[in-house]
Order: C-alpha cells, then sequence, then structure tokens
C-alpha cells in the first residue's frame, strides 16, 4: 500500500506560471474549497518572463487570487520561466519533492496546452513527477519556493501514488469529464480580477493576447459553451490519463 497516509491535498493544480490555475479551473477551485475540500496551486515559476510586472506583484496577485478561491495554500517553485522541460531532472525533483509533501489525492495541470512552450512542457513534467514520486528509491530535496496560506509544507513521506491526473481540456478537445461552476463563476471572475498586471491593458501595459478584453470573452464564451453541452449554465472541461472505471451504473445521467 503505497498511500498509508492520510492526504493532505484533494487537488493539487500544477501550472506553469500565476494566473493559469485560476484561468484554467477557477470555478472548480473555488466549488471545491466551498465544499471543504483541500485545495492548492502551485506554480513552476515566477512568471519573470511575462511582458507586464515582476515577479513580486505577480506573486502578490496571486496570494490575493487564492485567498478570493479560498485555497488551503499556494506554492510557488523557481524553475526558469519559458524553459520547462520535462527531460530537466532537477525540475522533476523540485516537483517531486512538494508532491511528496503535499501527497494529492488529484493532480490537474493547467492550462490547456498552447503554443506557450511551458503550457506544452508542464503536463509531460507533472506526469514524470507523478510517476518518480512512487519510487523511494529517489529521494529529491526541497527546492526554493515561496508559500502563501501555510507557514511551511508538511514533512515529506517516502513516496507517494497520485490518484488521478487530469488537464484542462482544449478549446477544441473533446472532455474526459465536465465540472459544473454554474454557482461559482462570479468568484472565478473575482480571482481573475486579482490579476491586474496580466489581465487589464491598463495602466500603460503593453498589448498581450491575455490583457485583450476578447481574452475573459473568450474564457467566459466557452464556459457556457461547456455547460451548454453539460445542461448546466457553466461548465469547465477536463481530459483524463487514465479512463474511469465503473462497478456500477451512476446513479446521475450523464448528458
Ligand atoms: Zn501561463
Amino acid at each position: 500500500m503505497i498511500n498509508d497516509t492520510t492526504a493532505g491535498c484533494d487537488l493539487l493544480v500544477v501550472s506553469p506560471h500565476p494566473d493559469d490555475a485560476e484561468i484554467g479551473l477557477g470555478g472548480m477551485l473555488a466549488a471545491l474549497s466551498a465544499r471543504g475540500r483541500r485545495v492548492w496551486a502551485l506554480e513552476l515559476t515566477r512568471g519573470e518572463l511575462g511582458t507586464n510586472s515582476d515577479p513580486e506583484e505577480r506573486w502578490s496577485e496571486a496570494s490575493a487570487a487564492a485567498d478570493v478561491l479560498g485555497l488551503t495554500g499556494r506554492v510557488q517553485l523557481a524553475l526558469p520561466d519559458g524553459f520547462i522541460d520535462a527531460n530537466d531532472q532537477a525540475q522533476a525533483a523540485a516537483l517531486v519533492a512538494v508532491i511528496r509533501r503535499l501527497r494529492p489525492a488529484w493532480l490537474i495541470t493547467a492550462p490547456e496546452p498552447t503554443r506557450h512552450p511551458d503550457h506544452q512542457a508542464t503536463p509531460a513534467l507533472a506526469a514524470r513527477a507523478v510517476f518518480l514520486a512512487r519510487l523511494s528509491t529517489w529521494r529529491p530535496d526541497l527546492p526554493p519556493l515561496r508559500l502563501h496560506g501555510v507557514s511551511a509544507l508538511p514533512d515529506p513521506v517516502d513516496r507517494w501514488e497520485t490518484g488521478t491526473v487530469a488537464q484542462v481540456c482544449t478549446e477544441d478537445g473533446r472532455p474526459s469529464f465536465l465540472f459544473d461552476v454554474t454557482g461559482h463563476w462570479e468568484r472565478k471572475l473575482a480571482a481573475l480580477d486579482c490579476y491586474r498586471s496580466q489581465l487589464r491593458r491598463d495602466d500603460g501595459r503593453r498589448a498581450t493576447v491575455i490583457n485583450d478584453p476578447a481574452f475573459l470573452q473568450r474564457i467566459d464564451d466557452r464556459a457556457r459553451r461547456w455547460g451548454r453541452q453539460a445542461g448546466v449554465g457553466c461548465a469547465e472541461a477536463f481530459t483524463t490519463l487514465q479512463v474511469p472505471v465503473l462497478d456500477d451504473l451512476p446513479a446521475g445521467p450523464w448528458r
């Protein structure tokens, strides 16, 4: 039995940059936190290559967003922005060390893989770390990091098996499951509003894809489109690496 201790974390979201988690699945994070789930966000980098702002401002924005969503904690590593690499041993080690301390039942990577190389590399790095976290023969040290919501991480276990691994579904992908966020959409928007340096074009900020007002509109449109497919107001979509296994007929309908 690998998981012989109580999981310290129901869901760990692994993203390359501050704001990715909120953009990809802020509604789900708000919904789960409201139910008392222990939800953590982890950024691999400080977002130092961002067109606008600097790592300190981005960290304060991410901390504020974590409070809006009611997250249990937020972890920010200091891997190199722009150079996330699933084949880099030090990067895998950093993530394994945190997984062994947080002991997530679920791990979801965000955002969807896009043209940004870090967004493409993050699911592969997370998959490698999830695998390596099971091997007690490799015991990497905790890397430099900063924390919000807690003063320290728990002691590590020798090995940890994350139960389910998923990622945010691409815009035109086929979801493995949809998550109803109808009652939590306003809180997601409030969390996104914390990222003024990234998602607002005011104050003389340089124009980017994500501070174009059309970007937030696209997020909203997409959630309502997934929602229509699910028969609810708004939904977020995910793909899983594993196929769900049933041993009975589910109680509710699949829409
Ligand atoms: Zn990003």
